[in-house]
């Protein structure tokens, strides 16, 4: 069978892919690579990834690249399910022979449900798709393939769950894909160098965040890793087909969670003398910090969450506002980029602790820094948790431009309103400040290229507040 793997057009500019942590359109436009669309790509020769956000694909320009596929496999969201039903509806009326595949968190949490909402989705994939689907393109008997769900004669079959992938280190090399279907100049994050490549050293994360939405339903809770050395031939591989590439980034939950691994990792990267980042809780010491910052390591995303030490409690982050500070303090004496990413409306927020918070970001100052709206998710302990306490309010996850809404609310806490304007007011109390500005600065003068890039950036970030202003009218 010949495959497409789908991250389909959704709402303009829509983050949703199968990278994508966020389901959203960002405030500046913002791009995760389609990975673990590319795994199963890797093993099936023929297929093709169409990542139609990044690339500008519209809907039509979808169909008809489609048209020459007989299984798409579309990577969906909460928030994108019900537009990527309309485009897989108009895929199965072009060409009716072609199956389709719905695979992400969303129908692997809501199988049963998401089979039922269309009659052109032949199948859903529970968790990990990389082997199920490589099966169902080999032909394999569907009644054989384990951790689908699928639609035979009218009826929902659910075949056992299978077993996440173990072996990481036998899975093909994503940057093969990249090369083969993507475009590197596609992709952009605003607090990356430019272009940037990002891949996974790593799946699962040890922590058990109630809110975060990739651990509780798709990686698990064991960081399973590649070996040092895989990681260190695909590194390799990226900068011989991407001379371009300023900065790579290795994208798992926590790339930190094993100490003594990332420092390994950074030891063999060292001589390849390159830029690189990840993802990281804030229990990272002074010395591996170091090691990693002599070996390349530039920019880390770190998740603050709140500076309000009941709320990361609530949410079972697992680290103290004080770890948060020595963090912060070692990483800015040895002058690493920090991105300081934090969320608005998780349980216990009040509009007092929304201030504490701000105060907190102002006060960690890390260089950039990212506000979400805490978003219950289907599958997560925080959705759980509201549907028990009544917690949702009115409205969807995202509005109908894509952008975040607020749909939670406490009684004894903060309104939706509340926490949804306390975005704008973050973002504006934390910019607005010599600092960042005087960096913001720096960075257009001192780095070649830089200053359209932050004019593009600024002048995105200034329509998005005004869209979020006109969206504030409507329910949320
Ligand atoms: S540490 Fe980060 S990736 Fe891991 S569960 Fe918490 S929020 Fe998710």
């Amino acid at each position: 069978m010949k495959v497409l793997f789908l991250n389909p057009p959704s709402f303009e500019d829509f983050d949703g892919g199968a990278g994508s942590r966020y389901q959203a359109t960002r405030e500046v436009r913002s791009f995760w690579y389609p990975t673990w669309l590319c795994y199963p790509a890797g093993m099936l020769e023929g297929s093709r990834v169409v990542d139609a956000p990044a690339a500008g694909i519209d809907v039509a320009g979808t169909i008809k690249i489609a048209k020459d596929f007989d299984l798409v496999a579309f990577y969906t969201s909460t928030p994108s399910f019900k537009n990527d039903i309309r485009t897989a509806e108009l895929i199965k009326a072009q060409r009716p022979r072609t199956q389709i595949a719905f695979v992400g968190p969303h129908v692997g949490v809501l199988p049963e449900e998401s089979l039922q909402a269309a009659s052109c989705i032949d199948l859903v994939v529970r968790g990990e798709f990389d082997y199920p689907i490589k099966e169902v393109a080999e032909g394999r008997d569907w009644d054989k393939v384990a951790g689908i769900s699928y639609r035979r004669d009218g009826k929902v079959f659910h075949n056992p769950d299978r077993e996440v992938v173990h072996d990481l280190d036998a899975l093909p090399f994503v940057t093969e894909v990249y090369k083969r279907d993507l475009k590197v100049l596609d992709y952009e994050i605003p607090w990356m160098l430019h272009p940037y490549v990002s891949i996974y050293t790593g799946r699962g994360c040890p922590s058990r965040c109630t809110f975060c939405l990739w651990p509780q339903t798709i990686g698990g809770n064991t960081y399973r890793v590649r070996s040092p050395e895989n990681v260190f031939e695909e590194v390799k591989l990226i900068k011989k087909y991407f001379p371009e590439v300023r900065e790579i980034f290795f994208d798992d939950d926590t790339f930190t969670a094993h100490r003594s691994r990332s420092r390994e990792i950074a030891k063999l990267l060292g001589p390849l003398n390159i830029s690189w980042g990840f993802n990281t809780k804030v229990h990272v010491d002074y010395d591996t910090l170091k090691l990693m910052k002599d070996n390349g390591l530039r920019v880390m995303v770190v998740g603050y969450e709140s500076g309000n030490q009941a709320i990361l409690d609530n949410v079972k982050k697992g680290a103290t506002l004080d770890q948060a500070r020595i963090f912060t303090k070692n990483a800015k004496a040895l002058k690493l980029t920090l991105h300081g990413t934090f969320i608005l409306g998780l349980p216990g927020e009040t509009r007092d602790t929304i201030e504490e918070t701000i105060r907190f970001a102002c006060d960690m100052d890390p260089d950039t820094l990212q506000v979400s709206l805490a978003s219950p998710y289907p599958g997560t302990v925080f959705y759980d948790e509201c549907m028990e306490n009544g917690w949702f309010a009115p409205g969807t996850l995202v509005s109908e431009m894509g952008y975040q809404s607020c749909n939670v609310q406490y009684p004894e806490g903060a309104t939706a309103r509340e926490i949804y304007d306390g975005v704008e007011r973050f973002y504006k109390r934390f910019y607005f400040r010599p600092g960042p500005i005087g960096r913001i600065l720096k960075k257009t003068l001192t780095r070649k290229g830089e200053a359209k890039r932050v004019f593009h950036e600024a002048a995105a970030f200034l329509k998005f507040m005004t869209k979020r202003k006109e969206l504030a009218g409507t329910p949320h």
